[in-house]
């Protein structure tokens, strides 16, 4: 009879996961690169499989309430891993490092982000300082706003592209439900991988809700090669149809 390896948890586990807790969000190559970097620190022959490991870390991570996300980049359509609290979805969970004031700022500007016109799901780093001074109670200096920007953006909430703010890879993973739940209405899944998506490409058909990331429609109309028709209405699909900041 054919018995199941028991995966035993060791030192190379332990390890990767307190990098992953440090990192916050990597891209897959460097997951893999820290992965195999421990591996030989610890004499450990690195499984051939890295997305094994990555099932046997996240397994593990559920007893403290945490699993390991894969998401692409929207813009870049790079591979990243997140460490990702599965108990909260809300912004709350910031409280750690941010003040209620700072927390509110960040909400105003989600808001702003989120229903900007024209889907472009930004806000001009200009627009953004204002804020501060115009939208908080009491107003906010505009150093001080400058500096919660940067901290945002080095925590990985917020993006910078062509001089505007954008909801970084990890806020759509981390605050998707928060998302859906407060704004309805601006956010939309992928209908090809059902992940928040606020750039990419969408339905010529004004009326058609249709989106999907660009490495979505990659993998869907270059690589499998389907009809290049909206899944929907099928409306004539046009790649160069695309929303959202920084494409
Ligand atoms: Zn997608
Ligand atoms: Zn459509």
């Amino acid at each position: 009879m054919a018995t199941q390896a028991i995966p035993t948890w060791n030192n190379t586990h332990r390890l990767f996961v307190q990098a992953l807790m440090s990192h916050r969000m990597l891209t897959e190559d460097q997951g893999l690169g820290i992965y195999r970097d421990i591996c030989e620190m610890t004499e450990v022959t690195p499984m051939d499989d890295f997305s094994e490991f990555l099932g046997i870390v996240g397994h593990r991570l559920h007893d403290i309430d945490m699993t390991i996300k894969r998401t692409q980049h929207q813009l870049t359509g790079v591979t990243l891993l997140a460490l990702v609290n599965t108990n909260a979805d809300d912004i709350a969970q910031m409280a750690t490092a941010h003040d209620v004031n700072e927390i509110h700022y960040f909400r105003t500007l989600i808001s702003k982000i989120v229903t900007a016109d024209n889907d472009s799901y930004s806000i001009r780093s200009i627009a953004a300082l204002q804020l501060g001074q115009r939208e908080m109670k009491p107003p906010m200096s505009q150093n001080t706003t400058e500096s919660l920007l940067e901290q945002f953006v080095k925590e990985g909430w917020l993006e910078e592209v062509d001089g505007q703010y954008i909801l970084s890879a990890r806020t759509l993973m981390e605050l998707g439900g928060y998302l859906a739940d407060e704004y309805p209405e601006e956010i939309n899944e992928c209908i090809v991988c059902q992940h928040v998506i606020t750039a990419g490409e969408r339905c010529k058909n004004l009326d058609c809700q249709v989106r999907m990331h660009r490495h979505c429609s990659e993998q869907r109309f270059v690589r499998n090669r389907v009809v290049m028709k909206c899944p929907t209405c099928s409306t004539a699909w046009l790649r160069s149809n695309t929303f959202g900041a920084g494409l």
